[in-house]
């Protein structure tokens, strides 16, 4: 199948081939002509399976065709795209002007922590497509920099993520403002509870997918874990690191604090790294985050939420230092890694303390995951076999 007889047309099929983009994915087969014939849609599906295109690429297709007679008005925008973090901002809008080269569209991502001067002079002409974190767009729709009234379609890109993160009253008060008639398309990992009765006040009438897990799009990930004592956690890192000649790895830990300590623990042992945290600028972050795309940075240390959004077209390795406390986001943890059917590899390093994590996380999954022991590093405190949906009845 290929993206034009999706109903896509040269413009953006041509942008796609400049890209390397060969055949659509399983979720943009299925999204592409929901989304083309105006219908509402809710879909399930994690990142890395092309999820951005499969609506970013029919939004542009419906833009153009209503483009012809319409000019847009000052502090106006068609469509709003509505995610979690600055990062995944940055990266969506970063999606938008690639598969947008040949069209004639304005784009922006608009996010917090950051002077809003000069987001707010861009809005003075309107912008076709605007991606934004919640807070910072209720914050200029207030200051009345923006209108809503000819928005024709809305985005909620990772819901879930936004409801962990407790957007919730943001939103709700954002679509408020929305004109009634309107498309609303809603992305999330996972359809929660939470995030049904989202969709049940967002969206009407939607057409429902999922990207199941034996499809085609599912990358192609390696996960394994080593059982390690708390205390050795940080020699075994940097032991895999020289034994296994990792040339990429980005590491989740859960602290900031943490993060500033395993990367002097691990520049003791000769392996230069970075972190990004929630207590770095956005300067600083974005600046780390394209030395690690390029490759100037191997190894990065990340909190949860400052990973959020990365995208790198072949990220090799993705490694949970600390396990996730849900189980959620350690689906969405090592969707960083073999991402468009590139191979990845998913490490984490599990101590006795976290035996209630990793059994959330294996019932999630819906199999156990592959464990090894480290010679160097024999485990004195062993983590419990695992059985898979057993729930341990205390912290261990
Ligand atoms: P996403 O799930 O939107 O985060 O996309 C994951 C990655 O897949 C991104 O790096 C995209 O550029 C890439 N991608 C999306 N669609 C395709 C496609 N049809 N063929 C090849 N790569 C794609």
């Amino acid at each position: 199948m290929s993206f034009s007889s999706l109903g896509l047309s040269k413009p953006i099929t041509s942008a796609l081939t400049d890209l390397g983009y060969s055949a659509p994915t399983a979720i943009q087969k299925q999204a592409i002509p929901v989304v083309l014939s105006g219908k509402d849609l809710i879909a399930a599906a994690q990142t890395g399976t092309g999820k951005t295109a499969s609506f970013v690429l029919p939004l542009l297709e419906r833009l153009g065709r209503l483009n012809d007679d319409h000019t847009l008005r000052g502090k106006r925008i068609r469509a709003l795209i509505l995610t979690p973090t600055r990062e995944l901002a940055v990266q969506v809008e970063a999606s938008i002007a690639k598969y947008s080269k040949n069209l004639k569209f304005t784009s922006m991502a608009m996010y917090g922590g950051v002077d809003s001067a000069p987001q707010k002079q861009a809005l003075i002409w309107g912008i076709d497509i605007l991606v934004a974190t919640p807070g910072r767009l209720l914050d200029m729709a207030h200051q009345r920099a923006l209108h809503f009234d000819e928005l024709k379609t809305l985005v909620l890109d990772e819901a879930d993520r936004m409801l962990d993160m407790g957007f919730i009253d943001d939103i709700n008060k954002i679509i408020e403002r929305l004109p009634k008639q309107r498309q609303n398309l809603l992305f999330s990992a996972t359809i929660s509870s939470d995030v049904r009765a989202l969709a049940r006040r967002t969206i009407n009438d939607a057409k429902e997918i999922s990207i199941s897990d034996n499809n085609l799009s599912k990358p192609k990930i390696d996960q394994w874990l080593a059982t390690v004592d708390k205390s050795n956690k940080s020699a075994l890192l940097s032991h895999l690191i020289k034994e296994q000649q990792w040339q990429q790895a980005l590491i989740f830990i859960e602290t900031k604090h943490g993060a500033a300590k395993l990367v002097s623990q691990l520049e003791k042992r000769g392996i230069k790294a970075e972190s990004i945290h929630g207590g770095r600028t956005q300067a600083i972050r974005e600046q780390i985050l394209s030395d690690f795309k390029s490759g100037k940075i191997t190894i990065l240390v990340s909190t949860g939420i400052a990973a959020r959004g990365i995208d790198i077209g072949e990220l090799a390795r993705v490694v949970n230092y600390d396990l996730p406390a849900q189980a959620d986001e350690y689906i969405h943890r090592i969707g960083r890694t073999g991402r468009a059917g590139a191979r990845g590899e998913a490490v984490s390093l599990v101590s006795k303390d976290n035996f209630r994590e990793l059994c959330a996380i294996e019932s999630r999954l819906g199999h156990i995951i592959v464990r090894k022991e480290f010679e160097d590093f024999p485990v004195k405190k062993a983590v419990p076999i695992s059985i898979l949906n057993y729930v341990p009845k205390r912290k261990q």
